[in-house]
């Protein structure tokens, strides 16, 4: 398995394979770029990759993404990510979780592990008895997925005025694939708007919910592909949009939250030639990101206010990539690699990057920002 040929290898600066005998713990974190503080943070997708290959494929391309995602949000952190090879519904338990608690500590503090799909908060409580280096937290910022979803909604309502030119959403038809935490909460905040769904999801539980709480229609899997619909909103897993799917699809728009949808660069021109407006995935989900810096609640006024940032860059995005004949793909990375090399180092930074690095200093400063966390949330 090759890594620095590997094609979705982009001159991340670490990227390390952790395993532990005693646990069965199989995990590589990438480190994409560290922040003039030396910090890179990103969550942990703990799942039962086919192969190593893959996870690393995964982790690679989620952590260059977080990259993007961070400095767009203006967080003074560098994108990482790590994943676990294994199936959280048999292999989950509190020995692999301390196990891999341990390997993140002993990156220093580089690495900053949050809660992805496959882990939750909890898991990350008992990660944090082995390292302060773990965010998400279960009574910390929060649940992210609340502002993801409704960070989704807001790009996908941008993305609609902007292609369709509708201020309204009403008898509007979206397609969402994956009807999980934020599937589900995107679905409702659509259908208080009047919006129409068809959705899909490998868990028939989840169909049923939508069906009988948004009166959504249930497709069959590949048919989410040939929806007759104004808006497709991959929610669920990366590398969706395919040649062929590509190909397949009725809408005008793409907006959805799910990681990595396409599978390499190259589908973005598939997309705009189709005449299909794509809005970027690392931009429409960045309600994570913002929701766990910002804090508080998804519907408060300041989460509102943070989460404009989306549709703030979602413009910029879509008029560079009008200006310069270039995919919204493009747009985004170009304006994404500008912010990262923006960055710059001041004497306080480099005295906080040593701070952090002491683990005892690291962990008050994690509490003290989870207290103000709760105490804002409560207010
Ligand atoms: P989730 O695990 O709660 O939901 C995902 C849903 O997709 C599940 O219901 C699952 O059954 C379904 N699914 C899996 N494979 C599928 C397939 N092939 N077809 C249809 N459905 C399928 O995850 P989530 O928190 O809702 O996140 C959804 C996506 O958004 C993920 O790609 C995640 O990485 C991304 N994302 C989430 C957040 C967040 O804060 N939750 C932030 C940024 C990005």
């Amino acid at each position: 398995m090759a890594v620095f040929e590997h094609p979705e290898f982009d001159e991340h600066e670490q990227v390390c394979f952790l395993s532990d005998a005693t646990t069965g713990l199989r995990a590589i974190v990438a480190i994409h770029t560290t922040s003039k503080l030396g910090i890179a943070g990103g969550g942990c997708r703990m799942w039962p990759y086919a192969s190593d290959d893959a996870a690393l494929r995964d982790v690679l391309r989620l952590s260059k993404a977080m990259t993007y995602k961070l400095a767009l949000a203006d967080i003074p952190s560098g994108g990482a990510k790590s994943v676990v090879i294994a199936d959280p519904k048999v292999d989950k338990n509190e020995a692999l979780l301390r196990a891999l608690g341990r390997a993140v500590h002993s990156l220093g503090g580089r690495y900053v592990i949050a809660e992805d799909v496959g882990t939750t908060p909890a898991d990350m409580d008992i990660i944090a008895r082995e390292t302060p280096y773990c965010a998400g937290r279960s009574g910390g910022s929060g649940d992210t997925t609340p502002p993801t979803a409704y960070g989704t909604f807001l790009a996908l309502e941008c993305a609609v005025k902007h292609r369709l030119r509708r201020g309204d959403l009403k008898g509007l038809k979206v397609a969402i694939q994956g009807m999980g935490g934020v599937g589900f909460r995107l679905g409702q905040l659509l259908v208080e708007r009047g919006a129409e769904l068809w959705v899909h999801d490998i868990r028939p539980e989840a169909v049923q919910r939508a069906v009988e709480q948004l009166g959504a229609h249930a497709v069959e899997a590949e048919a989410i592909y040939d929806a007759d619909v104004d808006v497709f909103s991959p929610c669920a897993l990366g590398d969706v949009l395919t040649e062929d799917h590509i190909a397949r699809l009725k809408c005008s728009v793409v907006a959805g939250a799910a990681n990595n949808q396409l599978p390499t660069d190259a589908q973005a021109d598939a997309i705009a030639a189709r005449g299909i407006l794509y809005a970027p995935d690392f931009v429409v989900n960045m309600g994570g990101v913002l929701g766990a810096a910002k804090l508080g609640t998804a519907t408060d006024e300041k989460m509102h206010a943070s989460l404009l940032r989306i549709v703030e860059t979602l413009q910029a995005v879509f008029t560079k990539a009008e200006a310069e004949t270039i995919t919204t793909h493009a747009a985004a990375v170009a304006i994404a690699k500008a912010k990262v090399g923006d960055r710059t180092t001041t004497g306080a930074g480099k005295v906080a990057a040593a701070l952090w690095r002491n683990p005892f200093i690291a962990r008050t400063a994690l509490r003290v920002r989870s207290a103000i966390a709760s105490a804002r949330a409560r207010s």
